[in-house]
């Protein structure tokens, strides 16, 4: 039997909230999710790559691929165009991975309409709104006037929280890994005996565990892997 099942998971989030952090931290864990590579209209920044951040693309190559319909969903975010293509479900499908989708809430809501199997949406909230103005004060990037478009657009992005599977609450950067991992655990893993294992507790786990160990071993997604390690670890 076959312990595995991959889905896509699709992560929004208001601007400042602490998404990369936190998707960044559980990739750290489980290193065989695998991220899925938008393609964007906008500038590069430096450190970012293409074809790995995302694939930096033209307004001309963009609203080209609009039109040959390449696009699962696409949005314009801040004056740039941002998509996903239909490829990179497809690739993530046939290679049998655990897909992120780092996508804004309009992006998110075109893909419910599509009723796609096996895509699991996940919305990540500050622990408030006045909360979100002081990390995005303190991180020193916004003027004035972009302030407060952030935090208005902030405010409508969560309002539709409530439209996805589930949302976490980013109170602490640890609770919210652990939140988001069990999430991904508990969806891309059959439990056997259902009930038996509290998924929360394992994500739990592996989040201290890998965070002590020297050597991780890479397939720790796998059901067995992560009973084996894991219980081991625990009868240690
Ligand atoms: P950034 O420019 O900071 O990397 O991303 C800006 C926003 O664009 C983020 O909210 C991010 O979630 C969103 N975004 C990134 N890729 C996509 C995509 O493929 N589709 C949609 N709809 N939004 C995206």
């Amino acid at each position: 039997m076959d312990f595995f099942q991959p889905k896509a998971f699709v992560i929004s989030a208001p601007s400042g909230t602490g998404k990369t952090t936190i998707i960044k931290e559980a990739k750290r864990l489980v290193p065989s999710l695998t991220w899925s590579i938008s393609c964007t209209t906008r500038q590069a920044r430096e450190q970012e790559k293409n074809g790995i951040d995302y694939w930096f693309i033209s307004v001309a190559a963009f609203e080209r691929q609009i039109k040959e319909k390449a696009f699962i969903e696409w949005a314009k975010v801040h004056s740039n165009y941002y998509g996903t293509s239909w490829q990179e479900l497809q690739k993530a499908k046939e290679e049998k991975n655990t897909l992120i989708l780092d996508i804004d809430v309009q992006g998110a809501l075109q893909l419910q309409d599509k009723k796609i199997d096996d895509v699991f949406f996940i919305f990540i909230t500050p622990p408030s709104l006045a909360t979100l103005e002081h990390r995005l004060v303190a991180r020193n990037t916004e003027t004035k006037e972009s302030l407060a478009i952030r935090l208005k657009a902030a405010e409508e992005e969560m309002n539709h929280r409530f439209l996805y599977d589930v949302s976490i609450v980013n109170d602490s950067l640890d609770n919210a890994v652990i939140d988001f991992l069990s999430y991904i655990l508990q969806q891309s893993i059959v439990w056997p005996q259902a009930g038996q294992f509290d998924v929360k507790e394992i994500a739990k786990l592996l989040y201290t565990y890998k965070r002590t160990a020297d050597s991780i071993p890479a397939d720790l997604i796998k059901l067995e892997a992560i009973i084996t390690d894991i219980y081991n670890t625990k009868k240690r």
